[in-house]
Formats: structure tokens, C-alpha cells, sequence
């Protein structure tokens, strides 16, 4: 394969990226801004190695442990679950949680053979079994595989003792929540039960 169709293949493993955009940009990039090409290999790079995953919640960071788990001002009665960290991103852009978050690895999909084995719950209750955390705050996605991760994981919990809430309907069913707008994932948290 040539270097530009090398160049067409990686970007077309984008979400969303179809063969006829792929080309468009690498014809654009290569036409029309060198510049900017050379930028986004460098960020690329820089980004693949340097962002890991926070060692405590599991969302994306460039240290041991991310800004929201260092930050001891934060509400440690309160932890919420999301499936990825795009959807931490999203319910920290809100501005109206205070408590902390846990980042699953994905969600169930009996389907494709995805239990709870293998979206971390086993740290999730270990996490959860602090001695601090007293509501443990379900925010995955509304969508059938989102809603049966909460449910699965709610009952882990309860078995364990631990409180577990939902967030509120209103956010549109089939959702994933780094779409939802900011008002309304807002709502949905402050309407929890
Ligand atoms: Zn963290």
C-alpha cells in the first residue's frame, strides 16, 4: 500500500468516516495544509503515549490519578458510574456533580459475550466499598445494552449493601450520554432515584 492509501485506511477507521471522507482529508491535508498534517501526526503521537487511564476511576489522564480524583474537595458519599470516559467528560462539563466518578470498561452485551467479568464491576464494588461512598450513582447510557448494565450492576451492588440510584428519564431513550445536552443530563442527575 502506498503511503497515501496507508494514510486513507487509518482514517477511515474513524468513528463515522467513510472511504469518500477519508479521502477528502487526506487529499485535503496533503493539498492544502502540510502544516496542519505535520500538527496532527505530532498530536497524535503524543496523545496515543502520554494518555493513560487514571488508576483509580479509570477515566483518561496523563498522571497516576486524574484532576477529579486529586481534587479533595469532591463529595466522597457520592460515586457515579459511566461506561466510558466520554461520558465522564460529559457529566463533568454539567458543572452540577460534586462526587466522584468510576468508568467502566464498556457495557454488557450478552450478545457479544460482555459480562460484568469483563467491564471491571469487581473494582467497581471494591471502589465502592470505601467506607465513604454512600450512593453509588448509575449513568450509562439509555440505550437496551446501557439500561441492562445498569440493572446487573445495581443488583451487585445491593448485594454487596451498597445504595444504588439511576438517573432520571428525560434523557431520550437510545441515548449514549456524551450526546445528550448539558441540561438535560443535568436534570437527569439532579432527578436520580
Ligand atoms: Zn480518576
Amino acid at each position: 500500500m502506498s503511503a497515501l492509501e496507508q494514510l486513507i485506511e487509518a482514517l477511515r477507521r474513524l468513528p463515522g468516516v467513510g472511504q469518500k471522507s477519508a479521502q477528502r482529508m487526506a487529499y485535503h491535508l496533503l493539498q492544502h495544509d502540510r502544516e496542519g498534517a505535520q500538527r496532527l501526526s505530532a498530536a497524535l503521537a503524543a496523545a496515543a503515549q502520554q494518555v493513560q487511564h487514571c488508576q483509580r476511576c479509570h477515566t483518561f489522564s496523563e498522571a497516576a490519578l486524574c484532576p477529579v480524583c486529586l481534587d479533595a474537595t469532591r463529595d466522597a458519599k457520592l460515586l457515579c458510574v459511566v461506561e466510558t470516559p466520554a461520558d465522564q467528560a460529559a457529566l463533568e462539563r454539567t458543572g452540577s456533580y460534586r462526587g466522584y466518578y468510576f468508568v467502566l470498561q464498556g457495557r454488557v452485551s450478552p450478545l457479544d459475550g460482555i459480562s460484568t467479568k469483563d467491564i471491571g464491576v469487581a473494582e467497581l464494588l471494591e471502589r465502592a466499598s470505601d467506607g465513604l461512598v454512600e450512593e453509588v450513582i448509575l449513568a450509562t447510557s439509555f440505550t437496551a445494552e446501557g439500561e441492562a448494565t445498569a440493572h446487573v450492576v445495581g443488583e451487585v451492588l445491593r448485594a454487596r449493601g451498597l445504595r444504588s440510584t439511576r438517573l432520571a428519564r428525560g434523557v431520550p431513550v437510545g441515548s449514549e450520554l456524551e450526546y445528550v445536552d448539558l441540561g438535560t443530563i443535568a436534570h437527569a442527575l439532579v432527578d436520580r432515584r
